[in-house]
């Protein structure tokens, strides 16, 4: 593993979660990003540009190399500028970039342009709590490389904007000084013995801790090499606090002793990890599906600038569904689909072509109930079509709390979304075969291309793959439903 250098905020936010972790991030090479990540990026330099627009003109200071970005952030200091963009500020274990400094009296505010929300009552307690990490660490390296910092700003999106109104309504600042300054005291106290912890050549001693589960070095590198991924305890659903410290001496689920301290959920998963699958009267709520029954899947895109007259900051918005018809458990009679072009408004022609392959009576089955979010949203933006669509939502079945309370696998590795149940009940139907694996790409993949951040001659190909995934997941939730039914006889 390479050698680490001066340490960036994301890898010193993520040893301030776990040393070892940061030990880690700092050396092992960033996988590539994903589309979904790619779009992440893309909208984070939308609503930076709109930031700009209204914090006036200053100069965008160059971010590499070091020398020349630190030396360029101390000559923008220096000089008569009211504010300057992307400085850069160094210690000799840290590196951090600003996205804005501003001039206020003797000092400087510093600011962070993020494109998540801004709490509508301007309550800097809601603010996310990253947000307000991101901007402490900057604020921390700022100071200790001499920069007098003010306030501490960041700039949000608005929730109560609306396409249709000037850009410019589109952010809003908040000062989050009273929980940075505090965060970055404390990041300031503890960044020696980090940055000493992350020089040494072995790792420190990891801890099993809530964050295990997310950690991408977990299987590789970290406990997982020793205690592998078939039961940690991190696998039981919402498993925090006093509750985690409680079992974490035991590390697997399958160790765990029957009176330990778990929620009445916690304790049926645990159950299926020691004893195999386990059948639940809730199962029986599948007799309530009509038939013929029909399952539903849309995909959509939520841009942080709304795309369509009306529409508010991450409203989403269908731009593909498929749709199978059977008329009993796993036999299929048809299968319609539809994906949206990737301009103009194909909202009217999206929803018709729903109502047309919907029918008048059966059963509508979704996996969540993200459905009924999509027919509303159509409901609401085409309103001569809104009875025809909240008919819908009378006839919609969502199958995914059947796994919450009705089948628990260890299989499902305590959790219930169709990523982790399919493999279980279904093995030959594999996501991980597809160009497009996950919902997150398929809508980057879609909103790129719409951005024109994807070439328009790629877009046959990311249109015969989203057709394909999108096919998948209502696929899957017709194999998903007959097993279950075979599950459920067992049970009468
Ligand atoms: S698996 Fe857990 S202990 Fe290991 S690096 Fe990740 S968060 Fe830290």
């Amino acid at each position: 593993m390479s050698p680490v250098g001066r340490l960036a905020k994301e890898t010193f936010l993520l040893a301030d979660t776990c040393l070892t972790q940061g030990w880690y991030a700092a050396r092992v090479a960033k996988r590539a990003p994903t589309p979904a990540a790619e779009w992440r990026f893309f909208v984070g330099a939308e609503v930076g540009q709109i930031a700009r627009a209204s914090m006036g003109n200053g100069p965008v200071l160059p971010t590499a190399p070091l020398a020349r970005a630190q030396t360029a952030t101390a000559q923008a200091i220096a000089s008569a500028t009211a504010v300057a963009y992307e400085p850069t500020f160094a210690t000799k274990h840290f590196v951090a970039r600003a996205d804005a400094i501003r001039r206020n009296g003797d000092g400087w505010d510093l600011i962070e342009i993020k494109s998540g929300k801004l709490p509508a009552d301007g309550d800097q307690k809601k603010v996310r709590a990253d947000y307000i990490d991101d901007i402490a660490y900057t604020t921390f390296v700022a100071r200790q490389s001499g920069l007098e910092v003010s306030r501490t700003l960041l700039v949000l999106v608005r929730d109560d904007y609306r396409r249709g109104r000037p850009v410019s309504e589109l952010l809003g600042k908040i000062d989050v000084s009273a929980r940075a300054f505090p965060r970055a005291a404390e990041f300031a106290a503890n960044a020696p013995q980090m940055a000493a912890a992350l020089a040494r050549e072995q790792p420190p001693n990891p801890d099993l801790i809530p964050a295990c589960r997310k950690c991408e070095f977990y299987e590789e590198f970290c406990i997982g090499t020793r205690i592998g991924t078939y039961d940690p305890i991190f696998l039981l659903p919402n498993l925090r606090g006093k509750r985690f410290e409680n079992v974490r001496p035991y590390e697997r689920i399958t160790a765990l002793p029957d009176d330990a301290d778990l929620t009445d959920i916690q304790r049926r998963i645990a159950a299926a990890f020691r004893q195999g699958p386990l059948v639940e009267p809730g199962i029986a709520q599948l007799d309530e599906i009509e038939w013929p029954a029909y399952y539903l899947d849309f995909e959509s895109v939520d841009p942080a600038i709304p795309w369509f007259e009306g529409d508010e900051p991450y409203e989403a918005i269908p731009f593909q569904f498929s749709l199978h018809l059977c008329e009993a458990p796993g036999r299929i009679t048809s299968h319609r689909a539809y994906l949206a072009p990737v301009d103009g408004d194909w909202r009217r022609d999206l929803a018709i072509t729903l109502i047309g392959s919907l029918g008048t009576a059966g059963s509508i089955l979704m996996y969540t109930a993200y459905e009924v979010r999509m027919i509303r949203y159509l409901a609401k933006a085409l309103p001569d079509l809104s009875a025809s669509l909240n008919a819908f939502t009378t006839r919609l079945f969502d199958i995914e709390p059947i796994f919450h309370h009705g089948y628990y696998h260890p299989g499902f590795r305590g959790r219930t979304s169709i990523k982790e149940t399919l493999p279980t009940l279904v093995a030959e139907l594999d996501y991980k075969k597809l160009a497009v694996q996950n919902g997150g790409d398929a809508s980057a993949l879609f909103a790129l291309t719409h951005a024109g951040q994807y070439p328009a001659a790629d877009w046959e190909q990311h249109r015969a793959d989203l057709l394909e995934y999108c096919a998948l997941d209502t696929l899957a939730m017709v194999r998903l439903h007959a097993e279950l039914v075979k599950i459920r006889a067992t049970l009468s």
